[in-house]
């Protein structure tokens, strides 16, 4: 497989310009909302982030939700705004896409494409995807194998677009105390398989706000190349995956302890 080590034994440095990058070496830390909710929220977010030195934001405007009924997002012209208020500050986006007509209109504002992980064996999208000059965060499905989200990155990295990481978010087990399994395990493994950065998302993994903290420094501990987790200024009040979501102290402070455990590691 090209996105193998076999393949390819230095690791693949995914560079988004203006210093920031999500590569073997460094710590990339990713934070932001579940869904992007309106201008203010992308502004106390931005906010955080820069009063945090954290590059880049994360946030959905198009949500893959469970119920037709909850919050879908804000769609192209939430990501405008987002855009506009996140670059003016120097953060770049990490936004996920649902489907291949959203490629080339979210183009222009996005840094990084999230495959979802109910699309990540979506192979019309990552098809698609490969043909993009631009970075792509792959999701483990949610049932899915290591095996597997290897095979998808493979998709896209063999239609051409190299700029490709994985992310570790859990799996649906037997175990119904947490939301989700993160498998701590795949970190090692990917990394040891795969040329390519690893990225734990600790909040859909464990799904519970007060264990968010513990499993994202599990995760770097296991050798992720970063952290993505979900962040509000009121979480209780957030559109979506609140239980999860850390409020901006809590997130300050997981920022600090993610940066001493990888200078530790
Ligand atoms: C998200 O990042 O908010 C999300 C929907 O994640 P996942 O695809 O991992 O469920
Ligand atoms: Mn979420």
């Amino acid at each position: 497989k090209l996105v193998s080590k076999k393949w390819k034994a230095k690791p693949t440095a995914i560079d988004l310009g203006d210093g920031v990058a999500i590569k073997d070496g460094e710590m990339a830390i990713i934070t932001g909302p579940c869904s992007i909710e309106s201008e203010e929220q992308i502004r106390k977010v931005v906010q955080h982030c820069v009063d945090n030195g954290i590059k880049m934001m994360r946030g959905g405007v198009f949500k893959p939700r469970s119920s037709p009924y909850a919050f879908r997002g804000l769609g192209l012209e939430g990501l405008k705004l987002w855009y506009d208020i996140a670059h003016e500050a120097g953060i770049k986006i990490v936004t996920e896409v649902m489907q291949t007509s959203q490629i080339e209109e979210m183009y222009p504002y996005v840094d990084v494409y999230q495959v979802g992980a109910r699309n990540s064996q979506n192979f019309n999208l990552l098809d698609e995807l490969g043909k993009v000059d631009k970075a792509v965060m792959i999701k483990r499905g949610i049932s899915g194998t290591i095996e597997e989200l290897l095979q998808s990155a493979e998709y896209v990295f063999s239609g051409g677009n190299e700029k490709l990481i994985l992310c570790e978010r859990g799996i649906r087990t037997y175990e119904r105390a947490s939301r989700n399994t993160l498998d701590l395990n795949a970190i090692p493994i990917l990394k040891a398989k795969s040329h390519l950065p690893v990225i734990v998302d600790p909040s859909h993994g464990i799904g519970l706000r007060a264990y968010v903290p513990q499993m994202a420094l599990a995760g770097v501990m296991a050798g992720a190349d970063g952290i993505i987790y979900e962040s509000h200024e009121i979480p209780e009040k957030a559109y979506s995956d609140g239980q999860q979501t850390l409020d901006f102290e809590q997130s300050a402070r997981l920022a600090a302890w993610i940066r001493d455990s990888f200078a530790m590691r």
